[in-house]
Order: C-alpha cells, then structure tokens, then sequence
C-alpha cells in the first residue's frame, strides 16, 4: 500500500470509529507499523474524526518524530504490542464505553475478560487479557503488557480502554470492534444465565480456523455463568 493510500486509510478507519460513538473527544489512536521499521501513528490531542492525513505523525525506527504532529502520548501502549507480537502491524486503542465498563466488573478473569460467546470474538479478537489501572502516561502500563509475552492480541486497560494489535489495518479494526460489541452483549446478558459456546465448540473453532488463544482447551477452568 503506499504511504498516501496508508495515511488515507488511518484517517478513514479513524472517522468511522469515531463517527459510531466508539472512542469519544480526541480520544483513542491509532498506529501502523512501515516496512522500513518506523511507524505512522495519529497525533496528541487529534479526534479520530477529523484527522488530516499529512499531519499523521511520521517516526523512524527508534521511535523519533521525523514529519508530522506530536505522536500520541499512548505510545508505549502500541510499542509494547509491536515488541511482543512481531505479526502485528496496526495497533488500535480506543475509549469504548461497553469495553471500559466491562473492565470494572468484579468477576472478570484477567487473563479471558470475556467468554468464549461468538465465534467471531474467538476468531477475531481471539482471548483478551485485562491488565491492572496505570494513570494515564505512566510507563509502567507497557510493562504489564510486555508482561503478557505477546499471548494476547487484545488486551484491556482497568478503566480505561481496549488496545488491540491485527496483521493489518483491516484486522485491528475489526477486532477492536468485535472486541467492544462482545463486551457489550456481555454487559445486556450478565446475570441471565446465557448460554455461552461450549468447550466443544471452541475447540472445534480452534482446529478448524488454526486459533492461537492463550487458554485453548482450559475454557472450563473457569466459570462465568
Ligand atoms: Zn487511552
């Protein structure tokens, strides 16, 4: 893809987002990491709404501000997926409601804050891990996802947001959003008793489709019903 397609294909993904109520105010960012080692990434204090493609900021491998705005100041969020998944190619982090208030339920597992409800969960978004509260701008944030060694693409922040890395732009997206919308049918069927996919039918989603879920085969070690 070239850059200016590239650049016009984070401001698109970014509107959409934004236009859907799925990361409020300047809110939410996004990067993608470039063939020679440096990434673009949406700049500090943009909405995703309105981002202008020739201010996205540019920087080199090291991690430096070669053209542009200001980078976000989440970057050590993305940079700690990148160092742990090496397929990952776009990073999304976003201030979604249903996603951030799922993060303060007391039941939740850490390390799969959301059943197994749909396929589509498992196979795009796969498990989610949920990492302790860090303010804002605090380093010790990329740690704790340094931490999960790359197991998880999707990854919750405690009152604060989702971040998700995919192979693509397209993948990260979509897993973002499959991500807040499971998290939302969570929240509308929590203390009904639903029925979730069973084990069987998880493992049959992993042989078929070739998932990499952190906790594969271990979905009745714990019980969320
Ligand atoms: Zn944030």
């Amino acid at each position: 893809m070239s850059d200016t397609r590239l650049r016009e294909e984070i401001c698109r993904y970014g509107r959409s987002l934004f236009e859907r109520g799925l990361t409020p105010g300047s809110s939410g960012n996004i990067s993608f990491r470039l063939d020679d080692g440096g990434w673009l990434v949406t700049p500090t204090n943009a909405s995703l709404g309105f981002l202008d493609p020739a201010r996205l900021s540019r920087l080199d491998g090291a991690g430096q501000l070669i053209s542009g705005d200001k980078p976000t100041k989440e970057i050590p969020l993305h940079t700690a997926l990148y160092q742990t998944r090496g397929s990952a190619r776009a990073v999304v982090h976003l201030h979604s409601t249903n996603a951030v208030a799922l993060t303060m339920l007391p039941e939740i597992d850490p390390r799969a804050a959301l059943p197994p409800m749909t396929p589509y969960y498992l196979m795009r978004a796969g498990q989610t891990a949920l990492i302790p509260y860090y303010r804002p701008g605090d380093p010790a944030v990329a740690d704790a996802i340094r931490g999960l060694a790359g197991k998880y693409s999707s990854v919750l922040l405690a009152n604060h947001g989702p971040v998700v890395a995919g192979d693509s732009l397209e993948a990260a997206v979509f897993a973002t959003e499959e991500l807040e919308e499971t998290a939302k049918l969570y929240l509308i069927l929590r203390n009904l008793n639903p029925r979730y996919l069973s084990p069987a039918q998880v493992a049959d989603l992993v042989t078929t489709f070739g998932l990499q879920l952190p906790l594969s085969g271990n979905h009745d070690d714990h019980d969320h019903t």
